[in-house]
């Protein structure tokens, strides 16, 4: 049974009267179909506990905070600081998941290891494929019939989804939805997102022939020939491990050639197959802005000023919020500027699927008022 009570008499009061009373915040008239998505400018540590407050929600059992601790070299992941107070109040465990490529935060050991250095040392730890993966079906989507994460992910009862907003290079923005379907997928389910359900081979002739992916290999789909490895499609799961296994990267995810729009509608579907198991809640930062994404390990300077935080427990109505900040401040759409994708399309999609409300109202915890996006920079 889900454990998340949100506290439903004061939901219920607040529809019968189509009125919000937000935690310490004025009387806000909130039309019916309409979001909530508090915000600060002010990004604090104090803050970001109040944002979780001001949702008035309360996660029982086991809590899991979905962060993303930054790339070996990045710069601009979000300063572990920021969640210390809210990750403690709710003694919960930070999670993540591998990466798809080769590097440190492919592998358990060496992801932990650099989470510290990068100063996430004040709460458990938990890379939720450490101990393989698993997947859960989904319905009536275009491009998925399940969706793979961690077996670890399982474990927990709730999850605060707490993102970094900034820019993507393929998403044109990622936030929420990008940390919920590529943060909770396993490599095989990043795989699946960002290339097809199976590797690729090359410099297949360099293959010392050590037999380290044929054992790993879940399916027994690794022949190893005179030619070097040989995958038999029909068996491959598309788990990834052989990529990871490979000291000699023979195996590699195999690149195809997205339109835009297919790749933000495969984060959708990947989100959607995880919030639809897990009760969970949104706090997102808008600090750092870069054009490109925390697993950049040379991600550029911010190219726009820090814009502050929100929270919901409407995954579409915050990324909305987020984007029309974003939009209202630069003047015009940054990361189709930027990047070239406008990154719109996830926020649009994710209502279709029923994901949430793009209409929302905006409520200044540190005023108790609701904010016009359009004059908040002004
Ligand atoms: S992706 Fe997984 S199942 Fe497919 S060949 Fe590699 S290890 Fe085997
Ligand atoms: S792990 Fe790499 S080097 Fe070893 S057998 Fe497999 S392909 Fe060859």
């Amino acid at each position: 049974m889900r454990k998340i009570s949100i506290c439903i008499s004061v939901a219920l009061l607040a529809l019968a009267c189509n009125m919000i009373y937000a935690k310490g915040a004025k009387k806000v008239k909130v039309p019916q179909g309409v979001s909530v998505v508090y915000y600060c400018k002010n990004i604090t540590p104090e803050n970001i506990l109040r944002l979780y407050e001001a949702m008035n929600v309360n996660l029982e059992g086991k809590v899991g905070v979905k962060v993303h601790f930054g790339e070996d070299g990045n710069i601009n992941y979000l300063n572990p600081e920021l969640i210390q107070p809210l990750v403690r109040k709710m003694n919960a465990t930070l999670v993540e998941t591998n990466v798809l490529y080769v590097g440190k935060r492919r592998y358990t050991e060496s992801h932990i290891k650099l989470a510290k250095e990068h100063g996430f040392t004040f709460a458990p730890i938990d890379i939720l494929d450490a101990e393989g993966e698993t997947a859960y079906p989904v319905e009536g989507l275009k491009h998925y019939t399940k969706v793979k994460t961690g077996s670890h992910f399982a474990d927990y009862d709730a999850y605060i989804v707490y993102s970094h907003f900034k820019g993507h290079g393929s998403a044109g923005f990622g936030g929420a939805i990008k940390n919920i379907s590529m943060g909770f997928a396993s490599p095989g389910g990043k795989m699946a997102m960002h290339a097809s359900a199976i590797p690729a081979t090359r410099n297949t002739q360099s293959c010392v022939k050590c037999n380290r992916c044929v054992e790993q290999c879940p399916a027994d789909a690794i022949t190893i020939t005179d030619n070097g490895p040989v995958i038999d499609s029909a068996k491959c799961l598309g788990c990834a491990k052989c990529i990871a296994e490979c000291a000699l990267r023979i195996f590699t995810p195999k690149q195809t050639k997205l339109a835009s729009e297919v790749f933000l509608e495969r984060l959708v579907e990947y989100a959607k197959g995880f919030v639809e198991q897990k009760p969970m809640v949104y706090i997102t930062v808008m600090q750092n802005i870069s054009k490109t994404c925390d697993c950049s390990a040379k991600a550029p300077a911010p190219f726009m000023c820090d814009l502050g935080a929100v929270s919901s427990t409407d995954l579409v109505a915050v990324e909305k919020a987020c984007y029309d900040i974003a939009t209202a401040q630069y003047g015009k759409d940054p990361f189709l500027d930027v990047n070239g994708v406008s990154g719109m399309h996830q926020i649009d999609y994710a209502a279709q699927l029923g994901m949430g409300n793009k209409k929302y109202v905006l409520i200044d915890i540190e005023t108790g008022e609701q904010i016009d996006v359009n004059k908040l920079f002004k």
